[in-house]
């Protein structure tokens, strides 16, 4: 796409968070795993000191100075197009991290392609920016832990895009494991890989994309996060981490309902990550489906960041015999996960389409999804 051979190239998993919604800014616990689909990265060095991304998501080139970054960012990012702020983003904001002038590294040609679903809360967000750093920090010697690279694809997300995230998705991209998920406790960043043995115990997890795209999910999220900011000073705490369950009673009683509730979500969130993980360790995968579900009815009922289209899929898929299932992602669309038997399988998924088309929804993507490895060079 760029004209040449490139340098080499790099690519970065989509994630799957099995359990553990909007605790990651609340400082909370995550359990995610990095999925098989991957955006791929192509890098060639240009000598004139120029970055210029081209991408299947939108075939029209953007090119700018190196040297023009700084200016882009974050005021001015409204004159290049979306998407290209993600991969320009990690650039810029690796610079940052790695203290390094745009005059000190080379120009490059960034060539993207990916089979990451878009707005499918997979975080195809999290795939580009991490399949970027890492093309990045090997073309140019920037000698950025994974860790590092994780922070600035954040960082390009909230700064370079303006998209208020957390950094659960960029650390799934880049730790991701084979067979494993890795457990992220979000306020030090530790993390600590746990095994999931799916397969091992005859297990599926089923994605269930509902197609309804979470277009508008910005808002939404924004304002979300501006209850949990609120629960957590009415609490006098740093971050609702540090509200225990046995806190609730007291926090009912200092803040109005739907604050709480909003709280509430989080709490019982992080003891739900922190028991699935217990349960997977002790007991293995097929004990979880419960937590699943749970944490599915907390963010229908609490957080009230489910649709019709993910009540729907959850539902479904557990009267026609899934373990367990929940929406995932940041809500307001997106897909749902379900953990299935092998041999019921094929019967979930065709309930849920014969659910949806019925009721004369849009079919919605139905796929397995294994635990596969994070970011690095191919
Ligand atoms: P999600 O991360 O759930 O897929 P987001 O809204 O966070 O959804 O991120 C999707 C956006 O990321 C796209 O609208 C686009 O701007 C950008 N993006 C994702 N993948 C690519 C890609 N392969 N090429 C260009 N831009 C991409
Ligand atoms: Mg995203």
């Amino acid at each position: 796409m760029t004209g040449h051979e490139p340098d080499g190239s790099w690519s970065a998993p989509g994630r799957v968070n099995l359990i553990g919604e909007h605790t990651d800014y609340n400082e909370g616990y995550v359990l995610p795993f990095a999925i098989p689909h991957r955006t791929h990265v192509a890098l060639g060095g240009r000598a004139d000191g120029r970055i210029r991304v081209v991408s299947t998501f939108d075939e029209v080139p953007v090119e700018v100075p190196l040297d023009a970054l700084e200016a882009l960012f974050p005021d001015a990012r409204d004159e290049v197009p979306e998407w290209s702020r993600y991969p320009l983003g990690v650039a810029w904001a690796l610079l940052h991290a790695a203290g390094r002038a745009t005059d000190a590294v080379t120009g490059v040609d960034i060539a993207i392609a990916s089979d990451v679903p878009v707005g499918a809360g997979l975080s195809s967000s999290a795939a580009i920016e991490s399949a970027t750093a890492y093309a990045l920090n090997d073309t140019w010697a920037l000698e950025l832990e994974p860790v590092a690279l994780a922070r600035s694809g954040q960082r390009a997300e909230n700064e370079a895009v303006g998209a208020p995230t957390g950094i659960m998705d960029q650390m799934a991209s880049v730790l991701g494991r084979e067979d494993a998920a890795i457990f992220l406790d979000c306020r030090t960043l530790e993390t600590d890989v746990v095994d999931l043995g799916f397969t091992a115990n005859g297990l599926e997890l089923l994605v269930i994309d509902t197609r309804v795209s979470h277009a508008h999910s910005t808002g939404g999220y924004r304002e979300r996060r501006a209850s949990c900011e609120r629960g957590a000073q009415l609490m006098g705490v740093p971050a609702l981490r540090d509200v225990q369950l046995t806190d609730l009673p007291a926090a009912e009683a200092r803040m109005d309902e739907v604050t709480f509730r909003r709280v509430r979500h989080i709490v019982t969130e992080n003891q739900r990550v922190l028991d699935t993980v217990r349960t997977l360790r002790e007991q293995g995968p097929r004990a979880i489906g419960d937590l699943l579900t749970a944490s599915h009815a907390s963010m229908r009922d609490d957080f009230e960041i489910s649709t019709p289209e993910l009540d729907t899929a959850v539902d479904t898929a557990l009267a026609a015999g899934a373990l367990g299932a929940r929406m995932t992602g940041g809500g307001f669309g997106g897909a749902a996960i379900a953990l299935v038997e092998d041999e019921l399988r094929d019967a979930v998924a065709d309930a849920v389409r014969t659910v949806f088309t019925a009721a004369g929804r849009a079919t919605p993507h139905i796929f397995t999804v294994r635990a596969g490895s994070g970011a690095g060079r191919d």
